[in-house]
């Protein structure tokens, strides 16, 4: 069903994103980057893309640390054993492989990864293994891999270089919906980056366009027999970003009522939103007053770049440096919560329904 608000594993209840889709299953190069603003379906594309691929694969979804301040290395090294489990489970051959490797404990079929700091187990070992003991290609899939700029205590960009340039059977995709920041982080324009040059396949996930958010609108009503007419209405309140047409459509079908499903698809917007806000402001405690203020003021027009720093200082009633507000509003762009318009030089809300969260 399209209109079902969870991540899709399904081509069929995937509206419009074949091409994509293809590009994302081709892995036409070591790494593969699937990249757009929150809920454009990067989740569905990577889940639809694994399971028509059939081949043996890690999930990794980093949404879960979000919330921290960093990640430390034994909370990768406990998801990637989850995830490792689940493989051996599935392909018991893969066992055999992982006895003897430093850090990989084996009782019986369990397999168990050493985290203590003398005897962990090493990440390029495990691929190396998993490169070793693959067939065809296999395949880890980080889900919003910008999180992984918070990892502690171990530098993954080295062993993600050495995959890119050695294992040939070995597969990553990395989600971000924090592109600058995820850019940031692979550091593919950066000399000093061991992935420095490495030609990646991208596919960026756009909203829809006026023209597809209807026609989207109009095939989730049709596929349940619901009657609906409203279809530019929705498009001018709440933009083309999929995951808030899903919501829609999804309140739409329950209650019959256009004011309704509106009001509760601003609801949820708002929750999420703002819950997503407090995770980027809980690395940035000491500047919140001020990230609130900066998008606040943006929220209710784009904005020059001396109007925003005016509000900030007549909200503090003192003079505020302009360094400081560059590095506020290019923390707001690496994760997406505002965009440069460069042709009438103003800042922006990424998409419609942050602005109206934060109005
Ligand atoms: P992301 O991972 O980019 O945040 P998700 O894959 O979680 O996005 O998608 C957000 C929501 O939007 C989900 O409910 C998903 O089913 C829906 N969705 C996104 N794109 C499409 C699409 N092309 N067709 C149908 N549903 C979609
Ligand atoms: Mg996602």
């Amino acid at each position: 069903m399209l209109f079902d608000p969870t991540p899709k594993d399904n081509r069929e209840d995937f509206f419009n994103r074949d091409e994509e889709i293809n590009r994302v299953r081709s892995l036409s190069s070591p790494i593969t980057l699937v990249l757009g603003l929150r809920r454009t379906g990067k989740s569905s594309i990577i889940k639809i893309a694994l399971n028509e691929l059939s081949l043996p694969y890690i999930y990794l979804d980093l949404r879960k640390f979000e919330d921290r301040a960093y990640i430390s290395f034994k909370d990768l090294l406990l998801e990637l054993e989850r995830e490792v489990k689940k493989l051996t489970r599935k392909f018991p051959s893969l066992v055999d492989f992982l006895k003897g490797v430093k850090g990989v404990s084996i009782a019986g079929n369990e397999v168990r990864f050493n985290w203590g700091v003398k005897n962990r187990l090493n990440f390029s070992d495990l691929l190396e293994t998993l490169n070793d003991w693959s067939k065809d290609r296999v395949i880890i899939a980080f889900d919003e891999a910008q999180d992984l700029i918070n990892l502690r205590g171990v530098n993954l960009l080295y062993p993600l270089a050495y995959t890119f340039d050695n294992l040939k059977k070995v597969r990553i995709i990395m989600s971000g919906s924090e592109m600058r920041l995820l850019y940031r982080f692979l550091g593919v324009e950066n000399p000093k980056s061991p992935l420095f040059g490495r030609a990646m396949n991208e596919v960026e996930l756009r909203p829809f366009d006026h023209e597809k958010s209807i026609e989207f609108l109009r095939r989730g009503f049709k596929e349940v027999n619901v009657e609906f007419r409203e279809y530019e209405r929705v498009y001018e309140e709440l933009g083309g970003i999929p995951g808030w047409l899903t919501y829609f459509g999804y309140y739409f079908i329950q209650t019959r009522n256009l004011e309704e499903s509106m009001d509760r698809t601003l609801e949820r917007a708002k929750g999420l939103v703002m819950e997503e806000f407090n995770n980027f402001l809980s690395k940035r405690l000491i500047a919140k007053e001020r990230y609130m203020v900066i998008m606040k003021r943006i929220a209710n027009g784009c904005s020059r770049w001396s109007e925003i720093k005016t509000a900030v200082e007549i909200h503090e009633g003192r003079e505020i440096s302009d360094s400081e507000i560059y590095n506020y509003l290019n923390n707001l762009m690496d994760s997406s919560w505002i965009v440069k318009d460069e042709e009438k030089n103003e800042y922006c809300p990424a998409e419609k329904l942050i602005g109206r969260v934060f109005r």
